[in-house]
């Protein structure tokens, strides 16, 4: 399988090099040359979750000097697993929050850190993330003393709850981070100029963990494919998922799950208060926005960068809009939905899930998947006034609590980040 960039489809890359590369030379992001079929009757229903991932992930790495240590990447990076805890008779949850640092950023975090670690055999490589609160625990985590990396985190000063940045400054030794005075987008736009930076790039071997990277994407088909597979299985019919979504990396997972054959019927976008994608959906004219500060702080995007694989996936507007369908969810909504959800089945949803549940009561009869994004145990602050109950802390976040934290605060500025 090569890679191209959705800017110039004569840019061609392999599996390992686009994932070294992070970003295609042209600025596009890389996205396979096609979108594999999958035959569903070579797929077996008794495959553990981590043995299903890299029966569905091998043709994307079909080729590539990695393929030969696919099963094992899954096998070490998928040590937990995706279960779905049903709400009621047509909704559920997917919980992809039972990695260690309690939201879906593992799976594509512990990953693409196990493809990196093959790749930092030959040469030092140095990772530059930002994150909208929960990508930097996760990449922190997943690449915490692996030899020949480094790992440098930006972050928004203040605009974190208090755990997520607990999460990310508790590490040391290979994992630097650094608190930018300004938002999630300008974090993100720090590294997008270090990586048009060609000097920069190549005096650190400069390396991508955000969702630009393919290497994070791919390992997030795995529990689309394998939740709609075996949905399918047992109740031949379809489910339909709504995404919780930010800079849109999981849903753009969602639907190349869904454009590889796997029994998906619709897929819905919720979003926060920040409305860049429903406002794109009506006018037909994309403008990046100003992010704004939400209480679902890991959607706080408002230029998400995976728009540029959605649109080169839907190729026109029209189709664009005939296949997106996207839900803007204000604070308000969100805690009511926390409330309610909470009185009525005892079930805990996080800031971010909440806007998916949300979105599900614009949605018909037919099965609903929201994916549920984090463990809610990270925002106690927001859900515990909420519903007045102690939330419980998992053992993974009370172990990373325990230990110091260090990181600087800094303004948007390179030189002080790359020295
Ligand atoms: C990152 C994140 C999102 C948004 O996901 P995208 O892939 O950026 O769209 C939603 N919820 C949580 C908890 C997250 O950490």
């Amino acid at each position: 399988m090569q890679y191209i960039s959705t800017r110039d489809q004569t840019i061609s890359y392999a599996l390992s090099q686009a994932i070294r590369e992070g970003l295609a030379p042209d600025g596009g992001l890389f996205v396979p040359k096609h979108l594999p079929a999958i035959a569903m009757d070579s797929l077996s229903q008794d495959s553990s979750y981590a043995s299903f991932c890299a029966q569905v992930l091998n043709p994307f790495f079909e080729g590539d000097p990695l393929a030969s240590e696919l099963s094992s990447f899954c096998e070490n990076a998928f040590t937990f697993n995706a279960p779905l805890k049903p709400l009621n008779d047509n909704t559920s949850v997917l919980e992809l929050f039972h990695g260690p640092t309690l939201s879906f950023k593992d799976f594509g975090a512990r990953f693409l850190a196990q493809c990196l670690s093959s790749v930092a055999v030959t040469e030092k490589l140095t990772i530059l993330v930002a994150t909208s609160g929960d990508t930097g625990s996760a990449v922190a985590s997943a690449f915490y003393q692996k030899a020949n990396i480094d790992v440098i985190i930006l972050f928004p000063e203040g605009q974190i709850s208090t755990r997520q940045q607990h999460q990310i400054t508790c590490w040391g030794e290979n994992i630097k981070a650094y608190a930018i005075r300004g938002s999630f987008d300008d974090c993100q736009q720090l590294v997008k100029s270090a990586f048009s930076n060609t000097a920069l790039r190549q005096k650190f071997n400069l390396c991508t963990a955000n969702s630009i990277n393919i290497g994070r994407l791919l390992p997030q088909i795995g529990y689309y494919a394998y939740t709609s597979y075996h949905f399918y299985r047992q109740h031949r019919i379809k489910p339909n998922f709504i995404v919780p979504s930010g800079n849109l990396g999981n849903i753009n997972a969602a639907y190349w799950a869904k454009m590889m054959g796997f029994p998906i019927q619709t897929i819905v976008m919720a979003n926060n208060a920040n409305r860049v994608m429903v406002d794109y959906l009506e006018s037909g004219d994309y403008q990046a926005q100003q992010s704004i500060q939400t209480l679902a702080n890991a959607m706080d995007v408002g230029n998400p960068s995976n728009i540029e694989r959605l649109q080169y996936l839907f190729n026109t507007f029209d189709t664009f809009s005939q296949n997106v369908l996207a839900y803007s969810v204000s604070d308000e909504m969100i805690q009511q939905a926390i409330q309610e959800a909470y009185k009525k089945y005892r079930y805990i949803l996080c800031p971010h899930t909440a806007t998916g549940y949300i979105a599900r009561k614009q949605c018909g009869a037919s099965p609903w998947i929201i994916a549920g994004t984090a463990d809610p145990c990270k925002f106690e602050t927001v859900i515990e006034p909420i519903i007045q109950e102690k939330i419980p802390v998992s053992p993974a976040l009370t172990q990373m609590l325990d230990r110091k934290t260090h990181f600087e605060t800094i303004n948007r500025d390179l030189k002080s980040i790359l020295k």
